[in-house]
């Protein structure tokens, strides 16, 4: 039996900058996921929480007590180990969808329970749904027979995996106090901790498109997620990578997973390779099954994991090789003049494809399949006047004029390309 609190205390100690007690933080997370403490009380204690911070004691106890607020997965009977992998959120991000087959493809089972995008970044299995057939709910035991028989599955993470946290994300969401580390990697750790994986490997956006604009706090997100990981038996390990510019030449549904068929071919663009690769030789050494990058790479060649891909998304009802769907409109940008493409910004792009349909404004909405941003070019390429640099796609033509605007000084094309540096992709491991 829980001891019992008034909610406007709580707040108040919050406000007050105190600590929160033990017993505090589990009342209130267990009362507001009850509905006994007010939606305006806990968007108040969010906000103070996102003004006066928490400690590393009390993160630890918000976290357990999202755990707590649900029901834990656990793939002990599995008989082999399991790795999974999380981003914090970017434009053009597909990262997972090869990576999930790619790390099954060498004995270490791939639990990714996936989200939907909100806002400008995408969502997995927004992008996994255009594949014609495929289905994003199982339950526990049809994830944990996947599990067995293919050795990777992405679905969408059942009601019942840490539901506190799902109503107070609803709830920061639109109370402005997402981008705070307290209460992000509380987020995210208690569904990755409930989930049981036994290693998990986190990428820490940093950049425009990301929720983290600066290094510091990147850095400090993926300490603390590695902290709280580590205290709860879960091998996890973090690396900070560039979101200054979108992954990729894609930022959609269709087309990333267009992008995703292409890297399992052996194929597609060069950070995306760099970066799932990377990912996947982390996850594997977490497991315990550390694997060479030259092994990790010829998996991608030589139709390991494109084989494995098919099998996960038959065994979801999808069809691998079916046509994926196609916007009904396009519209190229084309470069001003000619140069050296020295600025692609995340955050431009990501706004120009969720306008065009690609994302929702609102939680529930549907989004088009087909709609996104190709990217022709992306910084450090030479670019010619009048060529396209950008191709835009959707449904609904009348929506051009308002993703046009997202782009507006979004890009920048330089003469002297000696001037433009090139960032490095993954910029810092934290374990
Ligand atoms: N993703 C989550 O799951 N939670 C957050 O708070 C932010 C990103």
């Amino acid at each position: 039996m829980t001891e019992s609190f008034d909610a406007v205390d709580i707040i108040r100690t919050k406000r007050d900058k105190k600590e929160l007690s033990d017993a505090q933080i589990d009342w209130v997370i267990d009362a507001y996921t009850k509905g006994k403490v007010d939606p305006e009380q806990m968007s108040a204690l969010g906000m103070a929480i996102f003004l006066n911070g928490m400690n590393r004691r009390e993160i630890s106890r918000w976290t357990e007590a999202m755990i707590n607020s649900g029901e834990r997965l656990g793939f002990e009977t599995l008989g082999v180990p399991t790795a999974d992998k999380h981003s914090t959120g970017g434009v053009g991000d597909m990262i997972t969808l090869p990576l999930a087959p790619l790390v099954a493809v060498f004995g270490v089972a791939v639990p990714q329970l996936s989200g939907r995008g909100l806002g400008h970044t995408g969502g997995t299995l927004d992008k996994l749904e255009s594949i014609p057939g495929w289905n994003p709910n199982l339950t526990n035991d049809e994830i944990r027979d996947q599990l067995k028989t293919v050795g990777a599955v992405i679905c969408a993470a059942g009601p019942n995996l840490a539901p506190a946290d799902k109503k107070l994300y609803a709830l920061r969401d639109v109370t402005g106090i997402v981008d705070t580390v307290p209460l992000i990697a509380s987020s995210i750790m208690s569904k990755k901790i409930a989930e049981g994986t036994d290693a998990l490997v986190l990428d820490v956006k940093v950049g425009s498109g990301a929720f983290m604009k600066t290094k510091e706090m990147a850095e400090e997100l993926a300490r603390t997620m590695v902290d709280l990981g580590t205290d709860a038996g879960v091998k996890t390990v973090a690396l900070i990578t560039n979101m200054e510019t979108p992954l990729g030449r894609a930022a959609g549904n269709a087309i990333e997973v267009q992008q995703a068929v292409d890297v399992l071919h052996g194929g597609g663009p060069a950070d995306i390779v760099e970066l799932t690769v990377r990912l996947a030789k982390e996850m594997l050494e977490a497991a315990g099954k550390p694997v060479a990058e030259s092994e990790i790479r010829a998996a991608l060649a030589d139709g390991r994991a494109w084989a494995k891909w098919q099998e996960m998304i038959r065994a979801q009802g999808g069809d691998p090789d079916a046509a994926l769907p196609v916007a009904k409109h396009s519209k190229d940008i084309l470069a001003d003049k000619s140069g050296i493409l020295s600025k692609l910004d995340a955050m431009a792009v990501g706004v120009a494809a969720w306008r065009l349909g690609a994302g929702r404004a609102r939680q529930g909405d549907p989004v088009q399949a087909g709609a996104g941003v190709i990217m022709h070019a992306k910084p450090g390429d030479q670019v010619k006047a009048g060529e396209p640099l950008l191709t835009l796609l959707t449904d609904t033509p009348e929506k051009f004029d308002h993703a046009i605007a997202a782009l507006d000084g979004g890009w920048e094309i330089v003469a002297d390309g000696s001037a433009v540096a090139a960032e490095p992709l993954i910029m810092e491991r934290i374990a």
